[in-house]
């Protein structure tokens, strides 16, 4: 994480004691804390129980297929900011559900953790744009190759909840 680079006070410039398992500012005393950076994304089944994934356009994952996600930005509804990464990236409007489950995503990039959300359509029409390369609906058996495990993981739930 690029926070952990930190070396110098945002508020005051000085130096930060990061000895402790949060740097702490020598000079005014604040504790710097990381921010998590928080992913959501949604489930969505058509009326034959197929899948709505996107093919990404950027990494992780760049070109294998997920759920439509994307970040929540600073204080946006966690939910709201599902529905508006799906209309982006897929066309489709969607009413956002109950969570699924709650994933920690450690690794170099992308998020610190993945809200997947249960979601339905209730308008638009199916075109993939924004990060997405395609949009598709598939089948729980016929899945294409996923850029991560939680994908497989809430779409079952999912269905079995
Ligand atoms: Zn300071």
């Amino acid at each position: 994480m690029s926070s952990s680079a930190l070396v110098f006070c945002t508020a005051c410039a000085a130096r930060l004691d990061t000895s402790g398992q949060h740097p702490v500012c020598t000079g005014c005393g604040r504790t710097h804390f990381r921010d998590p950076k928080v992913g959501v994304g949604v489930v969505v089944h058509d009326a034959h129980g197929r899948l709505l994934l996107v093919r990404r356009g950027v990494g992780p994952g760049k070109g294998l297929w997920a759920l439509p996600a994307g970040f929540v930005d600073a204080d946006e509804d966690p939910r709201l900011a599902a529905a508006r990464e799906t209309r982006e990236e897929t066309g489709l409007q969607v009413e956002v559900g109950a969570v699924v489950d709650v994933y920690p995503t450690p690794g170099p990039s992308g998020a610190s953790f993945f809200l997947a959300f249960r979601a339905r359509v209730v308008g638009g029409e199916l075109a993939a744009a924004d990060d997405a390369l395609d949009a598709a609906f598939f089948g729980l058996d016929e899945l294409p190759e996923l850029a991560f495990e939680s994908t497989r993981d809430a779409a079952r739930r999912a269905v079995a909840s």
